[in-house]
């Protein structure tokens, strides 16, 4: 055991189900939205310098977009967040990998909109929270 994951609410779109983890051999803690590409983290490296107390660094990283890119051979996904400038190219990347049996359809690309706070598919199908809990009802995380 290396990890704890938990769920906790994206702090950009509200997805209830981002992903929560903190390294217990890094002291690290990073939140991470597979809906909008939201990604926080926090590392607890606080010390003393100069008589003050240093706390850790924290960073926040507010994504334009994400991926989802799973591929198809291996099953594996890759998650991410795209800045504004990224997310046309990658969303048609995505298409064309999709349509030539690279990525599994499974994959995704949204946009998020900074000032509707509106989530936008661009490819594929993105997780709704209502989804997320329909799926954890059918694959417990917890016996
Ligand atoms: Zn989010």
């Amino acid at each position: 055991m290396s990890s704890v994951q938990s769920d906790v609410k994206c702090e950009q779109c509200g997805f209830p189900e981002a992903w929560e983890v903190f390294d217990c051999g890094t002291n690290e803690w990073t939140v991470d939205c597979p809906r909008c590409g939201y990604h926080e983290s926090w590392k607890h490296e606080s010390y003393f310098s100069n008589g003050h107390l240093e706390r850790g660094v924290n960073e926040v990283l507010y994504s334009a977009g994400a991926y989802c890119a799973k591929d198809l051979e291996t099953g594996i996904k890759k998650h991410g967040g795209l800045p504004e400038t990224e997310v046309e190219e990658v969303a048609a990347k995505m298409r064309d990998d999709i349509a030539s049996g690279k990525l599994s359809p499974e994959s995704y690309v949204p946009r998020y909109n900074f000032d509707t706070h509106e989530v936008t598919e661009l490819v594929g199908q993105v997780p709704s929270g209502d989804e997320a809990q329909a799926e954890k009802g059918r694959n417990p995380m917890t016996p």
